[in-house]
């Protein structure tokens, strides 16, 4: 091995050795002097490694789908304020351990939202984790049995965003109800969370079981937070009616 190939070799430079031949030749076409090229180099290594961690970090986020905050057509769902979303896409709220609370009927876009947003904080290089409701509760529940809750709260503890989608599809037991309550307040002002709910506040007593549990739920949930109340129609419907499986007075909601 050369010395160039050792050194990079020891120094751990993972992407720069396939890269170094195009860069010297751009190097040379554009003239560059030793500081440009210097830059261009460490470039190269620095976007092919932030590229795999993200890569890794999306992987580890078990995300269902990939969406982006660009992707979501905002003249479609007018209740919601872009600058709300712009301000949350921001990411403040995962650094100051804030949470986000997405409310609104089915295909509205709260899943696509709180992906959005995820894929936004494993950008900026923050562990993220998704997880439904009901793998929520079988996963809890599991580690209940398997005497290793502790372990598995500390697992749902470590991610900086935790996205728990579709609260409120299904009644929670009493045992459930009690082990969200535990995670809610491990998390609380250490890591944020991101929840959907097609229920709104008033329905979470009927959701959880327990108006107590409820209660004790949302006071954590809320104290530090952000409500994004979405009121509009279905995206998927909309798609459906453009296709002309649905004709528009199939759908009192038309306008
Ligand atoms: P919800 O979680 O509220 O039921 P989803 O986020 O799953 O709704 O949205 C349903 C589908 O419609 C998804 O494929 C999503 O990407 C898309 N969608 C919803 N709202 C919008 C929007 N305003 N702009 C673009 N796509 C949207
Ligand atoms: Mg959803």
């Amino acid at each position: 091995m050369d010395t160039l190939s050792s050194l990079m070799t020891r120094l751990k430079l993972e992407f720069l050795p396939n890269a170094l031949d195009s860069l010297c030749e751009q190097a040379s076409k554009q003239d560059q002097n030793y500081r440009e090229f210097l830059e261009a180099v460490l470039s190269s290594e620095w976007a092919g490694r932030h590229q795999k961690g993200l890569e890794g970090r999306l992987k580890q986020a078990r995300l269902p789908w990939i969406k982006t905050i660009e992707q979501f057509d905002f003249s479609f769902q007018p209740s919601i304020d872009r600058k709300v979303v712009r301000e949350l896409a921001g990411l403040g709220f995962v650094e100051r351990a804030e949470n986000v609370v997405l409310l609104g009927p089915p295909g509205v876009g709260k899943t696509h939202l709180a992906i959005a947003l995820a894929v936004k904080a494993a950008e900026a290089g923050h562990r993220v984790l998704f997880m439904s409701l009901d793998k929520l509760m079988t996963t809890l529940k599991k580690a209940q049995l398997e005497n290793r809750l502790e372990r598995q709260m500390q697992l749902l503890t470590c991610p900086r965003l935790l996205v728990l989608d579709e609260i409120g599809y299904l009644p929670m037991e009493p045992d459930e109800a009690s082990l969200f309550f535990r995670l809610v307040t491990r998390r609380y002002e250490k890591g944020s969370v991101i929840l959907t709910s097609n229920k709104s506040f008033i329905d979470w007593g009927e959701v959880f079981g327990d108006q107590a549990i409820a209660t004790a739920i949302l006071d954590r949930l809320l104290h530090h937070s952000t409500t994004l109340n979405i009121k509009g129609d279905s995206y998927r419907l909309k798609e459906k009616k453009k296709a002309g499986v649905l004709r528009p007075q199939e759908n009192n909601s038309e306008h």
